[in-house]
């Protein structure tokens, strides 16, 4: 009986140790205990315009272990990211998570409901610019600082999905930007390789203020979190191919990080971009690419051309560098200014 007893304590111990290395994790409304997915919104008050409602999932394993936030849709026309973040909330299994998962699948809500590129019509600013945001800002900037405070601050890792928007053929992609903290840099690059796009960019030119993050990964990153950026889909288009590269990748980075059983072998020979060259319209016009996405092509040569709208051909689009088509603009509207395409410039070796 008394050892029964003492089994008894002990396993209760035992149990109060378990549940105080995983309290309760609450972001916006959504709180979830040790083996919940719960479901809420981070809600962003009206200020100078209207308010958001975010929704947020939080998937918390019955096992400890790191918070790693998943967010997609800054940019709502890029279907594929968010589409595969809605895809990996029904698909994961919180019993077999170690750590917890904060899912946001949809940051900005009015371009995806009115089918917006680039920026939130609401206020005109990309969601994507900002951080860390403000408080007493416009609606993008009000976002930004929720996810900072809700997300970003409650987390240990993140990862931010982007693609293609409705205007951009993009092959698929992520970035690697390093801090300069090489303990950090290392896990966010192995972070990179488990998540396994092929083709990697790699972005020194990130601020390193704090205070003028801009980007959401940035804004992880020089908060000591190791983040990294991917991009996939292309055009409006749900791809099945994009859709699984993305929820792999997910998957990967989390059983890189232990939080779920599996291993997550490294990309094999990706292709380092060292410098993005970017092409931008000289005129307006109509735009036809000869070039598609994940091309390579030569310095010099014409990746796509103008008209006026009579048919004559006003400009040519020539490649200034030799390297990879990361994307082409999808579709013939283009204003002087703008970007025709991205070439990426391949690293002669490895980072
Ligand atoms: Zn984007």
């Amino acid at each position: 009986m008394r050892k029964r007893l003492a089994w008894i304590l002990l396993s209760c111990v035992l149990c109060l140790a378990a549940t105080a290395q995983q309290p309760a994790l609450t972001v916006g409304t959504a709180t979830a205990v040790t083996g919940q997915a719960v479901t809420g919104f981070i809600e962003v008050p009206a200020g100078s315009d209207v308010g958001t409602n975010i929704p947020v999932v939080v998937l918390r394993g019955p096992k400890p272990g790191p918070t790693l936030a998943l967010v997609a849709g800054a940019h709502g026309t890029e279907y594929a990211s968010i589409i595969a973040l809605e895809k990996l909330i029904q698909e994961l299994n919180t019993a077999d998570i170690s750590g917890t998962v904060i899912i946001v699948p949809l940051v900005n809500i009015a371009p995806f409901e009115q089918k917006v590129p680039h920026v939130n019509p609401v206020d005109g600013k990309s969601m994507n610019r900002f951080y860390p945001g403000n408080p007493n800002g416009t609606q993008t900037e009000r976002a930004s600082w929720a996810i900072t405070k809700q997300v970003v601050e409650k987390s240990d890792y993140l990862i931010d999905l982007h693609g293609g928007d409705l205007d951009e053929s993009l092959r698929p992609y992520s970035y690697w930007a390093p801090t300069g903290n090489a303990q950090q840099d290392a896990v966010s690059r192995d972070m990179v390789l488990a998540f396994g796009l092929d083709t990697i960019i790699l972005s020194t030119d990130r601020p390193r203020d704090l205070n003028a993050a801009r980007y959401l990964e940035t804004n992880a990153s020089l908060r000591q979190k190791p983040s990294l950026t991917a991009e996939a889909g292309h055009a409006g288009t749900v791809e099945p191919e994009d859709v699984t590269a993305l929820i792999n990748g997910c998957l990967n980075v989390m059983r890189y990080l232990k939080m779920l059983p599996g291993n997550a072998p490294p990309v094999q020979n990706p292709v380092w971009i060292e410098r993005i060259a970017g092409v931008t319209s000289e005129t307006s016009g109509v735009f036809y690419p000869t070039v598609k996405r994940g091309w390579y092509v030569q310095q010099g040569m014409k990746i796509g051309y103008l008209t006026d709208l009579f048919g004559k051909t006003v400009w040519e689009a020539r490649a200034p560098s030799s390297g990879v088509v990361l994307y082409v603009c999808a579709v013939p509207s283009m204003k002087k200014g703008e970007t025709v395409a991205n070439i990426g410039v391949v690293a002669s070796k490895a980072p």
